[in-house]
């Protein structure tokens, strides 16, 4: 029985899809991932399926693998683009989204490409997701500092951009 895991957004971005690669790897389970829409190259052994949204944009498209593999398979749907949307993915899909950081992923070391410097924020601009997606207390991630030391270049982003599972 297969894991499959997939970055339902642009492949250059998503640090959460690689966290749950890793995560699942520490479990010693057998892991498929996509970048995009498998279609028919979904293997047919597929138990359970990881959908990471990072912009609600994505999320039709992770509507659409749903429906097609609810059926044979448990889908998990989350990600930054999924906060929002769990009344429209429950209307949509009939099964429930994973909304906020998803402690079982969040602090799953890996060899990423990107990272983020921190979670939470305490300003709490009224137009602004990331207090109320990762809560009002800022705290810096300690994988930075490993990273940090193996890179040359590095572009820093916000909450925002790292997603939570999914996380991002
Ligand atoms: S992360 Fe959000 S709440 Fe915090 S300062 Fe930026 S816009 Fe405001």
């Amino acid at each position: 029985m297969t894991d499959i895991v997939i970055n339902v957004s642009a492949p250059h971005y998503n640090l959460g899809a690689a966290k749950i690669v890793n995560w699942l790897r520490s479990q010693e389970r057998e892991i498929v991932s996509f970048n995009g829409d498998p279609g028919l190259a979904m293997p047919s052994t597929a138990e359970r399926v990881w959908l990471s949204t990072i912009f609600s944009w994505h999320a039709p498209l992770a509507a659409q693998i749903a429906l097609r593999m609810k059926s044979r398979a448990d889908v998990f749907c989350g990600g930054t683009g999924m906060f929002a949307l769990g009344k429209w993915w429950k209307q949509e899909t009939d099964l429930e989204a994973h909304r906020g950081l998803d402690e079982r992923f969040e602090k799953q070391r890996g060899d990423y490409e990107m990272t983020f410097a921190s979670r939470g924020c305490p300003v709490d601009c009224s137009f602004c997701i990331v207090p109320r997606l990762e809560g009002l207390t800022f705290r810096l991630d300690g994988c930075i500092s490993v990273w940090w030391q193996r890179i040359r270049f590095a572009v820093l982003a916000t909450s925002h951009a790292s997603g939570p599972w999914f996380s991002g």
